[in-house]
């Protein structure tokens, strides 16, 4: 800072400037709105959702649904910052069921559009609408003639703040992304109609679809006939995971990555680690392209998973990450290498065209709606189907693991006698592998954690912490002094997703008063990075262990036991 310059005294900022602000992150452009408007409309279990925009959506977006419509009295909340019918207290932010809960879309919307707001509850006899620019409410609400539900019009998106309104892009590719956002939601509720209108033409109509047959029609539909000329269906479960979907056969290749449709929980997210699952799986089949294709619903208790990573929401964080890339890969090796084992047929390939069975829908909890009876809507479907059988074993040089000893040694079998590998030292040694080429390539980019941990340590040690604090951020860890002996420790890697966090900084901070190397303080990340707690692995997760290690640990982690040792024995 320039020495005559001084900041200006700290002032609230305004509601209008902190919802522009929030604009920022929620409204990249006209189709995240559509996106955040969609979503609020199937929140409210709409079954019929339709979309009208003009000029790309820089005139117009208007999207109207026939869910439950918002209470009178609660019109102009639902324009207020971190106002939410969907959320009450801290410990439901563990297991989110609806695709918003942050209370911020429609304030952030309204703040850099002109935003007309109108709704008719489920027992109300009228509708009300409320009209707002620019975050300032104009008018009180007045009474409108409105079905049940609610439609949302966006005028002149970002008339107001002119530096994002010069980014948008020719009304064409506006649209453009304005389609493919309703595409994904559409793949995402089978059972939900939408409409989509541009300058008043209708530009797609996509009803309901109810059966299997039905709903591989609007795939087709959405994403192209070569697509499901292509696809094989899946649908695998095990351990409360259900992976089910279409994906292309690994000679079809895309040059992008638009054909790429992976749903958590029914919500879309792009997330790297699912994609190397995938990918990881592809090449083992002998994919050589750029870009596999696919749609797949991965299914698992809400609890698992951690929606409140990003804004917009569409990455997630998975409690035990490792098991999901097991599952993910290991299901869509197997639907590769053996089409059959999919257990269900595409039916869009066969003639005849047979009804199918109905899957069962993935559908986020909604408003309003009982929890247990949605819980145990959902456990059913995952007890219907027995566990996925162990992906085949394409045996390399460990060969097939056979059991687990004291939680402790994996014994496996191969060609030559038995092989014992100790599973901590391997775990270690995968996790030192996947460290150092996250580091290389960048890639060690902290994610909040859903619950910030508060580490205790003597003040000597908290200084250390802060006084290194790059050193920190370069191990994507993200750590705030908040007392004099306390740290709080908001970020970490997906790495490091198992790690006891407490020991591993305090480990780091030991390590730090020493002045160490790049490489020490790599070595310290592999020590703590994984708890220390005995796990029983299912035979899939076995066999999947075993691949990873021969790939990224070397014979420290086993010992070769051949024929001849037995029989000394
Ligand atoms: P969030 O979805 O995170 O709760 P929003 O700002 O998107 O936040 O919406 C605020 C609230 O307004 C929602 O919690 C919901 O109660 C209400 N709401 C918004 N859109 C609709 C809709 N289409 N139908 C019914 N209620 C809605
Ligand atoms: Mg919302």
């Amino acid at each position: 800072m320039t020495d005559s310059a001084s900041l200006p005294r700290i002032h609230q900022l305004s509601a209008a400037l902190a919802n522009q602000i929030a604009a920022g992150e929620v409204v990249e452009r006209p189709a995240s709105v559509v996106k955040e408007l969609i979503e609020n409309s199937l929140d409210a279990g709409a079954r019929r959702i339709q979309v009208h925009i003009e000029s790309g959506g820089s005139r117009l977006i208007r999207v109207q649904d026939d869910g439950c419509g918002i209470h009178d009295e609660d019109l102009s909340l639902a324009l207020d910052r971190h106002a939410t019918s969907k959320i009450h207290d801290p410990a439901e932010l563990m297991g989110i069921r609806s695709l918003g809960f942050r209370g911020e879309a429609l304030p952030s919307i309204g703040s850099v559009s002109r935003l007309i707001l109108s709704s008719r509850y489920q027992s109300s006899d009228k509708g009300w609408t409320l009209r707002c620019d620019g975050s300032n409410i104009i008018n009180a609400r007045t009474p409108v003639a409105h079905n049940v539900g609610t439609t949302v019009e966006v005028q002149d998106l970002f008339y107001n703040t002119p530096a994002r309104r010069k980014f948008l892009r020719t009304d064409k590719t506006e649209f453009g992304h304005i389609q493919e956002r309703i595409q994904r939601l559409a793949l995402s509720r089978f059972d939900v109609g939408f409409e989509l209108f541009h300058n008043q033409r209708e530009v797609y109509r996509l009803r309901p679809a109810t059966d299997e047959q039905a709903m591989e029609l609007r795939i087709a539909r959405v994403l192209g006939k070569p697509f499901m000329q292509h696809a094989l269906r899946i649908d695998f479960e095990a351990s409360g995971l259900r992976l089910w979907g279409w994906l292309a056969t690994a000679d079809f290749n895309r040059s992008s990555s638009l054909l790429q449709y992976f749903y958590v929980n029914g919500r879309a997210v792009r997330d790297k680690f699912v994609n190397h699952a995938i990918r990881h799986a592809y090449e083992g089949s002998g994919f050589t392209g750029s870009h596999p294709a696919y749609v797949m619903y991965l299914e698992l208790s809400p609890e698992l998973v951690d929606v409140n990573v990003h804004p917009a929401k569409h990455e997630v964080r998975f409690r035990d990450s490792r098991l999901l890339h097991d599952f993910i890969c290991s299901s869509v090796d197997r639907a590769l290498r053996d089409p059959a084992a999919g257990d269900r047929q595409c039916i869009y390939n066969s003639a005849p065209v047979a009804p199918g069975k109905i899957p069962p829908q993935v559908r986020p909890w909604q408003v309003g709606e009982d929890l247990a009876a949605y819980t145990s809507l959902h456990n059913h479907t995952h007890d219907a189907t027995g566990p996925v059988a162990v992906a085949s074993p394409q045996a390399g040089p460990l060969g097939v693991p056979r059991f687990q000893l004291k939680h402790k040694y994996l014994i496996c079998e191969n060609n030559t006698g038995m092989v014992v590998i100790n599973i901590s030292a391997a775990r270690r040694a995968i996790l030192r592998q996947s460290i150092r080429e996250a580091l290389s390539k960048k890639e060690m980019t902290p994610v909040p954690l859903i619950m910030p941990v508060t580490v205790s340590l003597q003040q000597g040690m908290a200084n250390i912490v802060e006084n290194n604090n790059d050193r920190f951020t370069s191990l994507g860890m993200v750590l705030d002094r908040i007392g004099e002996n306390k740290i709080i420790v908001r970020q970490l890697p997906s790495l490091l997703g198992d790690a006891e966090v407490a020991s591993l900084v305090i480990a780091l901070a030991q390590l730090l008063a020493s002045s160490p190397n790049d490489a020490q303080l790599q070595e310290c990340l592999v020590t703590h990075g994984i708890a220390d707690e005995a796990e029983r692995m299912s035979a899939r997760q076995m066999s999947e262990f075993v691949r990873e290690v021969e790939r990224n640990a070397d014979e420290s982690v086993w010992s070769q036991l051949g024929l001849q040792d037995l029989e000394k024995l």
